[in-house]
């Protein structure tokens, strides 16, 4: 017998049988032979029967390969008629009998007979007049008398549960789920254990860990005179197990059962393997074990139980790391909405950084500040964000935005900040000018309003949903140290700020691999200076805006070493697109006229000359670089003079610098000139010396296409495949979520490729360039830095084809790691 013949319920109850626990007997009807029923060829029931006493009840569970593939009902105490009314009243009263007859009668009617669930779930008084009351409406409903045979009751109910599996609607539910076409479903028909009657009799579920932190805890109910789930249907009702001041427990009515369950959960954990919640019933004070199921957990419980079971030598520590999904680590690293809570979806949007928070909805950065200023928890609700949003994002506690895809600003600084962020959620009309929202079902939001952001899934829910909160802990840095000894392929953070690289480091990022530093201007008071930068158009001023910025530069660059000590840090030189950097309105254009002095009218029309009709694809990277070649040479003096501060306290500081948005060689050539040239002036004025490396990043398809005449001329090759996504597609980045859902829908693209590398297309261009730019040069670093660094299947593909590391943001390092060491195990 094996799961993919007879299901896993059928295959643990045979374990648990050899394991001596006292088990019902059991027959374990195999995938074929339910196929075969459902087709209309029954197995001989004489002989099947003779597996059980003349005068048992029976009841029939599914066995599904995997559980979450659902699969009908159970149905309990098969084999009820009038007789066996009359022996089981003697034997156990009247009232109980008429309850298990009432019973059956019951869910023979609604899922064998189909009739009409409203005639027979509301009936029930108790005791022989329920009884009278289902057999009359049973009669009623199908003219005809109930079914007497026990032969033929058990037959009906396997025909019905085996075509219940091969319905149109259980076939498409499994199969969202991943089951394939085919999937079988078992069939397992085991003698009643009654739970009902004389003597302590009754039915509970019991596990020896808590299934949302995973810490050591026995959980379960008990209810008397039950049967199946009802213990957990009927939670209130149930008792507890262990002892306990609130009331009368398991432990104490029946001391030996419980002792003896409490060791056979136990026994199941370390022979199956896993840690299992039972199934029992107590009959007349006797301890029967019906099931064993996997114990539901949430990530933080999965987490821990993997590591104790390799703790405790049950599993070895490779399989641990097997068996937590990376993705979990984000539960466990974001506060969460309970899994358990009521959602009351108002629309969904794409999920574009982890974790949920509830506030009021705001509509500006300043409103945002207020909120802060107050103490209130407050949504900053925005068409798209800009720089100028940046100081309202660390007022929020979410994020949501009408447009822009995985890649958009919003969500790009949203996972930067580790803040909850949906984007492009265009379901939602947006009235920005009446501060209002409209859900798709017509419900009006305002300012004020609460709503809940759900940046894990992608939901906005009206008003504050319940929450879980972040949980990290021992158990996942003993996971996360096992994962970085099998590990083969680095994994570095996107950090722009001293804040971002102090949780990199947190979270045991093995350096930077992109310091955005068009993103370190961010700052209220910093925004200005690098907007003067770009709007300045003579000499002279240009040089005044520089001498400002260096020293600011050269201090956060002095940070960021100090901070990673000794990591690498890999800054990339300025890529401000113009349309995320120049004020959009009229307060903007005034706070600029009023730093430089100048009319309104002058900055408005400056400000439009710089305008751009496709500023992606515009005046951006290496570009402005080349252009205004001074604002390299500012930023390379930065590094340098850092590189010598920062050396002077301890280990000698090796930075990477690297050039955005090449397309050609002779951009390489004419950026590695100048640098070279200011490296030389620094160690002249200095007197010290130092080394750095300089690289590219291949983020156009052209740049792909031609790393073999680039590598020779850089150290270093990182795929920023946020851009090549947007090239290789010719796809908007900041538009892509208006028909994102549309196109992943009907099947156009398999999934967005913001958020999940594209490995036909965009794959093929990081192929070609990694096998170009190495056979140029051999010893070439490979890395990716776009937003995919920090996915499992991208993190596969790369290491698939020899990269030396992964960059992502700081709150998926975890994520990246763990996927990494499951690559390697
Ligand atoms: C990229 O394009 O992949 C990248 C990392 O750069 P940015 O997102 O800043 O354009
Ligand atoms: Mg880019």
């Amino acid at each position: 017998m094996s799961v993919a013949t007879h299901g896993g319920r059928a295959k643990c109850l045979q374990r648990l049988v050899r394991m001596e626990m006292p088990v019902p007997r059991t027959v374990a009807l195999s995938f074929d032979a339910v196929h075969r029923v459902a087709s209309g060829v029954m197995p001989d029931m004489t002989s099947l029967l003779v597996h059980f006493g003349a005068t048992a009840l029976l009841c029939v569970r599914p066995s599904s390969e995997e559980p979450d593939w659902g699969g009908p009902g159970a149905v309990l105490n098969i084999g009820m008629n009038d007789t066996h009314y009359a022996d089981l009243s003697d034997q156990i009263g009247r009232a109980a009998a008429a309850s298990v007859y009432t019973r059956f009668v019951q869910a023979y009617a609604i899922h064998v007979a189909r009739l009409d669930p409203d005639a027979f779930e509301h009936v029930i008084e108790d005791g022989p007049e329920g009884l009278a009351q289902v057999l009359h409406a049973y009669e009623e409903e199908t003219e005809e008398t109930f079914p007497q045979d026990p032969a033929v009751q058990l037959a009906e109910v396997l025909r019905s549960m085996a075509r219940a599996w091969e319905g149109t609607t259980a076939r498409l539910l499994r199969q969202a789920k991943g089951a394939p076409a085919d999937a079988g479903l078992g069939l397992v028909v085991q003698e009643m254990a009654l739970g009902m009657g004389h003597g302590e009799s009754g039915s509970g579920v019991i596990q020896l860990v808590d299934s949302r932190t995973g810490q050591p805890r026995i959980i379960g109910r008990y209810l008397r005179q039950s049967q199946g789930r009802e213990a957990l249907d009927r939670r209130e009702e149930a008792l507890f197990l262990a002892r306990d001041p609130r009331g009368p427990s398991l432990e104490e009515l029946v001391p030996e059962a419980f002792a003896d369950l409490k060791r056979m959960t136990g026994q199941m954990r370390a022979k199956l393997r896993e840690e299992m919640q039972a199934e029992f019933t107590i009959e007349n004070g006797v301890l029967h074990i019906l099931d064993g199921v996997r114990v539901a957990r949430s990530g933080q419980a999965a987490v821990r139980i993997a590591v104790q079971l390799a703790e405790d030598g049950i599993i070895p520590r490779d399989e641990a790391l097997l068996r937590v999904e990376p993705r979990v680590l984000n539960e466990m690293l974001h506060r969460q909405v309970d899994p358990g809570a009521k959602r009351d979806v108002l629309a969904t949007g794409i999920a574009a950084s982890p974790g949920a928070a509830a506030g009021k909805i705001v509509f500006t950065a300043a409103d945002a500040q207020a909120h802060a200023a107050r103490g209130e928890a407050c949504v900053l609700v925005r068409r798209e964000t800009s720089p100028e949003d940046i100081r309202g994002m660390h007022a929020a506690v979410a994020v949501l935005t009408e447009r822009g895809g995985m890649t958009s600003h919003a969500a790009v600084i949203g996972r930067g900040m580790g803040l909850p962020c949906v984007v492009g959620a265009s379901d939602f009309r947006f009235h920005a000018r009446r501060q209002m929202l409209v859900a798709p079902d017509g419900r009006e939001l305002r300012a004020g309003d609460v709503i809940t952001v759900d940046g894990t899934n992608g939901q906005v829910l009206a008003g504050e949903a319940p929450m879980i909160e972040a949980a990290e802990d021992d158990a996942l840095n003993t996971l996360m140290g096992w994962a970085d000894e099998v590990r083969d392929i680095g994994v570095r953070a996107n950090a722009d700020t001293p804040g971002d690289a102090q949780t990199a480091r947190n979270f045991k990022a093995q350096g930077i691999g992109l310091c955005r530093t068009e993103h370190m201007f961010f700052d209220a008071d910093r925004l200005t200076v690098m907007r003067e930068m770009i709007f300045a158009d003579t000499s002279p001023d240009r040089a005044a805006v520089l001498e400002r910025l260096l020293p600011m530069q050269r201090a956060d660059f002095i940070e960021l070493f100090r901070i990673m000590q000794g990591q690498p840090v890999c800054i990339r030189l300025f890529d401000p697109p113009l349309h995320e950097f120049l004020p959009s309105d009229r307060a903007g254009h005034r706070e600029l006229a009023e730093a430089l002095d100048l009319p309104l009218s002058d900055v408005t029309r400056r400000v439009e000359a710089l305008g751009e009709y496709n500023p992606m694809l515009g005046m951006r990277g290496v570009r402005l670089g080349i252009t205004v070649p001074e604002i390299y040479d500012m930023q390379a003096r930065a590094i340098f003079e850092a590189t010598v501060e920062a050396s002077r306290e301890g280990e000698p500081v090796v930075p990477e610098i690297m050039i955005p948005l090449v397309s050609a060689r002779r951009e390489v050539e004419l950026v590695k000139t100048r640098v070279d040239a200011v490296a030389a002036a620094v160690r002249n004025e200095t007197g010290r010396d130092f080394t750095y490396r300089l690289g590219v990043m291949v983020e156009t398809p052209r740049a792909a296409l031609r790393a073999g005449e680039i590598a020779p001329h850089t150290a270093f090759l990182s795929f920023g495949t946020n851009d090549l996504t947007q090239m290789t597609y010719g796809l908007s980045r900041d538009d892509a979520g208006r028909f994102m859902s549309t196109y992943v829908q009907q099947g156009v693209f398999p999934e967005d490729p913001f958020h999940t590398l594209d490995q036909d297309g965009v794959g093929e261009l990081l192929t070609i360039a990694a096998t170009r730019g190495r056979d140029a040069r051999p010893d070439l670093v490979l890395s990716i830095c776009g937003e995919h660094g920090g996915s499992p299947e991208s993190i596969a593909f790369c290491r698939a084809a020899g990269f030396d590391y992964v960059s992502c943001s700081p709150f998926r390092v975890p994520v990246a790691r763990l996927a990494a060491a499951q690559l390697a195990v």
